[in-house]
């Protein structure tokens, strides 16, 4: 007997890439499925800064997916901004040094090649974007396009504008496959659910849920803190960082590395990043990690030095060996995609990854060539 699908496609995973996957499929007519063994946002989602941005991405395929998922949030923003705390406040990417400001003109340079607007701004017009910076700095570069959300709030009204069907408390245990090898559902601990498709979009899980279907996707977490200030009035107006956070992103390193990042929230409090460490799944809390965040922020804003930090909390990121994610389907097991990896970006990315896993799973023609973000391309290194 030939079992009818319960739904068209399950997606695996309610944080930000889950919702837009199924924002996206919804919204192309598809009967969506959405399973979390937690709640809403309960992963990284729900761990991290809301930054959409631009910025930080050299000329390539991320970038072009950031532009287009940063087309996609606007848009959305129109009936969803208020609700979401979505803000196109820009970012300011600073210079300590004439050294490192050469670096960044470079940098942005290139990135003004492939389409990103970035406006140089000379030492002295510094203070009239960011008025409370510290002095001395030698000058920065001003990103329009940058633009914020919080990300919590954001995977839960997409999810519920969505329409999609929502199963939070339930672990998905194995992926169905039928006799040709091909996808039939999941496997939950409270029962199974069919469909033709699955989307995995479980974060850094995403390695677990592959090997679920019998494929290798090789994502494992790099842990970052946050450090949330006292609600303060706007002293911090866009998302301000120092230029060699650039590097940090891009960097293979396993130890600890932290750069500035400071931005100010609708909500009030001053949120202060980034760190960046290999350690697993480890959430104990770090005071080298805390205290150099601390003292970074400080050094580009002084005035926080007299700010109260209110709390701090971990997350991790979802990271793939070449910095990019998985997105598409995979060719090894028919049905199965995956919309997964996004590092540090996946708020900012999860559009353009809910556009583009909806395509392909309407046979659609890709709004961007899906060959780098290939699920299937570490396979050869497992040989
Ligand atoms: C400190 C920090 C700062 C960050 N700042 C930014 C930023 O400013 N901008 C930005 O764009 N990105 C940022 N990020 C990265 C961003 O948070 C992540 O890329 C993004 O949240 C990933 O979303 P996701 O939906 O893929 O994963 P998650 O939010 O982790 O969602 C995956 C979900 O899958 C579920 N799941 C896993 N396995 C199973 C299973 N077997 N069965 C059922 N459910 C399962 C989990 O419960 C989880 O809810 C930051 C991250 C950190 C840690």
């Amino acid at each position: 007997m030939i079992e009818s699908p319960t739904c068209d496609v399950v997606v695996v995973g309610a944080g930000m890439v889950g919702a837009a996957c199924a924002w996206y499929a919804a919204r192309a007519g598809l009967d969506v499925t959405v399973v979390d063994r937690g709640p809403v946002a309960g992963g990284t989602t729900g761990a991290g800064e809301g930054n959409l941005l631009v910025s930080d991405k050299e000329p390539g395929p991320e970038l072009e997916l950031a532009l287009l998922s940063g087309r996609l949030w606007s848009g959305l923003a129109e009936d969803l901004g208020r609700a979401v705390e979505y803000e196109p406040k820009g970012g300011v990417v600073v210079a300590t040094t004439t050294g490192a400001l050469c670096g960044l003109e470079a940098f942005a340079a290139g990135q003004r090649a492939a389409g990103v607007e970035a406006v140089s701004v000379p030492a002295d017009r510094l203070h009239d974007l960011e008025p409370h910076l510290a002095p001395g700095l030698a000058g920065a570069v001003h990103y329009p396009q940058d633009a914020q959300v919080m990300p919590a709030l954001a995977a839960a009204h997409l999810l519920r504008a969505s329409g999609a069907r929502l199963l939070t408390g339930r672990t998905v245990t194995g992926v169905l496959g039928g006799p040709d090898g091909a996808v039939r559902g999941v496997r939950t601990d409270r029962g199974d659910l069919h469909a033709p498709a699955v989307v995995n979009a479980a974060g850094p899980w995403g390695g677990e849920v592959a090997a679920l279907a019998g494929v290798r996707l090789p994502v494992l977490p790099r842990r970052g803190y946050v450090l949330v200030t006292e609600p303060l009035p706007r002293r911090v107006r866009h998302k301000v960082y120092a230029a060699d956070y650039v590097a940090d992103v891009a960097s293979d390193s396993a130890d600890l590395q932290t750069s500035p990042v400071v931005e100010g929230t609708a909500a009030g409090p001053v949120l202060i990043g980034a760190s960046r460490e290999r350690v697993g799944f480890d959430r104990s809390v770090s005071l080298p990690a805390l205290r150099a965040l601390a003292a970074g922020a400080t050094r580009l804003f002084p005035f926080l030095a007299g700010v109260r930090a209110m709390r701090t909390y971990a997350g991790f990121r979802p990271y793939l060996p070449d910095h990019l994610p998985a997105i598409g389907p995979d060719p090894r097991v028919p049905g199965l995609l995956h919309a997964c990896g996004h590092e540090g970006a996946g708020i900012g990315l999860s559009t353009g990854t809910g556009h583009l896993i909806a395509q392909a799973l309407c046979g659609e023609r890709p709004a961007l060539d899906l060959t780098p973000f290939r699920p299937d391309r570490f396979a050869e290194e497992a040989a």
